[in-house]
């Protein structure tokens, strides 16, 4: 894992900032997960837009991206990324008032911000699968207040994952470079609760040239047991 630090400035009131940046060709596979999200050391998610502190404007952060600085004294770290143990309705709304602000100004950037949010709707049961089986299993017969709100929370979001859901494969659908997300078209059924539809997704990645048979073995597997959560690679 590469971690770089990265400046950006707001496109505002041009206040600049720093953040951490990471080459994705360097995530190592067990920090991957089904729907995408890729976890950076200290458990940490990654942002790619950012609320200014000093303005509150939303702003994307490479498309504002400076040069180091060379006076760096004052620079404040943008940190507004979250660590999933904590995860609330207050990271959700955040993604809802980015769509707000107008920052899913194009195709692509809507579906980097409906990534994040169906990833961030994970994160509320995901810490419990991130800390190990055994934990899992502990957490599950305990089943402590802690859970117990996590688990209502994600059914209380469960409309606003599936609105999400289609809209994304709707922004999927137009992509022309259909093929190289056949696996995210079967996953993002899957987790709908489509299994037909992922399974016929499943098939077609299955038979891509580059197809990483592993990857496709452990998608059947959870089609195949109609399981709608999101699983470690
Ligand atoms: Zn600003």
């Amino acid at each position: 894992m590469i971690l770089n630090s990265a400046y950006t400035k707001c496109p505002k009131c041009e206040a600049n900032f720093s953040y951490t940046d990471i080459k994705p060709e360097k995530i190592s596979k067990s920090e991957i997960w089904s729907d995408g999200f890729y976890m950076a050391p200290m458990r940490k998610d990654l942002i790619k837009f950012a609320k200014c502190p000093s303005c509150n404007t939303f702003f994307w952060l490479q498309e504002n991206s400076i040069e180091e600085p060379t006076d760096s004294n004052g620079i404040k770290k943008l940190d507004n990324s979250w660590f999933i143990d904590e995860i609330s309705s207050k990271e959700i709304n955040f993604i809802k008032e980015a769509f707000r602000a107008g920052l899913a100004s194009t195709t692509e950037k809507e579906m980097i911000l409906r990534i994040k949010l169906w990833q961030t709707i994970n994160h509320i049961t995901r810490k419990y699968y991130s800390q190990g089986l055994l934990k899992t299993i502990k957490q599950k017969i305990f089943t402590t207040t802690d859970y117990k709100n996590s688990i209502k929370q994600y059914k209380s979001s469960v409309p606003l994952k599936l609105k999400n859901i289609i809209r994304l494969l709707n922004i999927l659908k137009l992509d022309k470079n259909k093929e190289s997300n056949y696996v995210l078209f079967a996953e993002t059924y899957r987790e709908i609760g489509d299994f037909g539809k992922a399974m016929v997704f499943c098939h077609k990645a299955r038979k891509l040239p580059k197809s990483d048979s592993k990857r496709i073995r452990l998608l059947k597997r959870h089609i195949e047991t109609k399981s709608k959560t999101a699983y470690k690679l």
